[in-house]
């Protein structure tokens, strides 16, 4: 089944069951905590908060996210992308747990010819948070799931809160298991991060409100929300890789044209060898990331969205450099992926010559880069090592950010490769007194997006990486 096809599938059963189908927010949503929108439910906070009156009591839609927290895990799980959709379904004071877990089941098992997935229920396993009798009493009583399949599990991954004073409550995760050739049995909570269970459908149920002030998970929970709230995420192309017979998100079809033109340009064989495939998966995703960034209005830069957009962007080219590619590898790759997104997302087609102008002039100032820093680069190497040294000094690596423009993961990105760690604690310390000094300098520049500094510092305060990467980071320790 194709991805548009899911697309329309979820939209219309849930429109078909009382919701009004609601467009993609952009990527770009004003919202005080985030870099990017990262979920569905974030164009429906106001609703969910209740400081505003939502227009319909029943909601569905199909969200563009971007989550940068996920940027490493690319490639390397079969399940992570930076740029993916998730398809949702709310309520907002309607109806709550038992019909939400019954609609969300019944998509997935309803067969084919009948509108659904036509998932098999013996592969499905379903997750509850550890203190939700209810959910479970719902899946074992009512749906007639086998209790052999429903496991507990704690806080930190089905119990959704955003982190401040506000609606909180227990998740329940829909799982498929995908076989034993994909690892050892024993459900989902034993193989978090592994192959073989794919969470694939998050239900939130918002149920009790949290106070502020400390309490022992942050903040108190104050007690019952009046009115609960559903929130769900099915992740899109995770529904495409378990219904297109594929082995992971890259090989489906709104990525995997990319990955194949990628892997011929290179002279590479997909599937030969597990580091080229990383590779290869890492520039399809990030292709892909880049065109729906720029599509929603981002401009490479240093700060910030720009940041984000410059680092995936970087990351692709070297990639492909990285596989042997050396010419200009986005003038040939972004127009595939643009090939398999328009249908959904018309206007990239209208914005496409804004679109690829900006990609291709990162890519070749990215070159530019390369140029003038791998020397130096490689010099930093060779006498680290002759010296016995396993670790690029805080100064080299500073200065091939200040004078070459090496932003700092690439630098440990290309030292990891030829062995080498970075004195990341020197560099900072470095980066440190350049801001301070430029702060002396002009005391009242603005940095350019206009909430970034205050998590600029809770950001080094954390000890997270100096290059800003997003909220999401931030979020996490939350
Ligand atoms: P995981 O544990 O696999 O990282 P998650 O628990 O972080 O996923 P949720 O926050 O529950 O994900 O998001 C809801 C759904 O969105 C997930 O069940 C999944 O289907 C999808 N999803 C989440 N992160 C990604 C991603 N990086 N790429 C593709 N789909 C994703
Ligand atoms: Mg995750
Ligand atoms: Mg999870
Ligand atoms: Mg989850």
């Amino acid at each position: 089944m194709e991805t548009a096809e899911i697309r329309r599938r979820f939209l219309s059963f849930f429109e078909e069951r009382g919701h009004t189908a609601v467009p993609s927010a952009s990527l770009l949503l004003d919202d005080p905590n985030l870099l990017f929108v990262n979920a569905g439910m974030v164009q429906f906070k106001p609703y969910l908060l209740g400081q505003e009156t939502p227009p319909y009591p029943r909601a569905t839609s199909v969200q563009k996210c971007v989550r940068t927290l996920d940027i490493e895990e690319v490639g390397k799980t079969t399940r992570h992308n930076t740029f993916f959709q998730m398809n949702g379904n709310f309520s907002f004071g309607d109806y709550f747990k038992e019909r939400a877990i019954e609609l969300a089941w019944d998509l997935c098992t309803r067969p084919e010819n009948e509108g659904g997935f036509g998932l098999d229920e013996s592969k499905l396993w379903v997750s509850v948070y550890l203190e939700d009798d209810e959910a479970a009493r719902i899946w074992t009583q009512k749906i007639g799931i086998s209790p052999n399949r429903l496991v507990r599990m704690g806080m930190a991954d089905n119990f959704w809160s955003m982190g401040v004073p506000g609606p909180c409550g227990p998740c329940s995760e829909i799982h498929l298991d995908r076989g034993p050739e994909y690892g050892p049995d024993g459900g989902p909570e034993f193989d978090l991060g592994g192959d073989r269970f794919l969470e694939f459908w998050n239900l939130v149920f918002m149920q009790y409100e949290r106070g502020d002030g400390p309490g022992k998970e942050g903040y108190p929970i104050l007690g019952e929300l009046p009115a609960k709230n559903i929130d769900t995420g099915m992740g899109l192309e995770r529904m495409a890789f378990l219904l297109q017979g594929v082995d992971n998100n890259y090989e489906t079809d709104e990525i995997y044209p990319v990955l194949d033109r990628a892997a011929d340009l290179a002279g590479r064989k997909y599937g030969d060898d597990h580091d080229t495939d990383v590779r290869l998966r890492v520039v399809a995703d990030h292709v892909r990331s880049a065109l729906m960034i720029v599509g929603d209005g981002v401009t490479p830069g240093n700060e910030g969205r720009g940041y984000v957009l410059r680092r995936i962007i970087r990351r692709a080219v070297r990639q492909m450099r990285l596989l042997g590619y050396e010419d200009h590898a986005m003038p040939e790759l972004l127009p595939v992926s643009l090939g398999r997104m328009k249908n959904s997302y018309p206007e990239l087609q209208q914005e496409w010559e804004r679109i690829h102008t900006v990609i291709d002039g990162e890519e070749e100032a990215f070159r530019q880069t390369l140029r003038s820093g791998t020397q130096i680069f490689d010099l930093a190497v060779d006498e680290t090592k002759k010296a016995g040294g396993s670790s690029l000094a805080g100064a080299q690596v500073f200065q091939l950010h200040d004078t070459f423009g090496f932003p700092f993961d690439l630098t440990l990105e290309m030292a990891a490769e030829r062995g080498l760690s970075v004195d990341e604690e020197g560099f900072r310390r470095l980066m440190t007194e350049q801001r301070q000094r430029a702060k002396d300098d002009a005391r009242s520049k603005k940095t350019g997006h206009a909430d970034l500094s205050a998590f600029r510092g809770i950001a080094d305060s954390l000890g997270r990486q100096v290059e800003f990467t997003g909220y999401d980071e931030v979020d996490s320790d939350a």
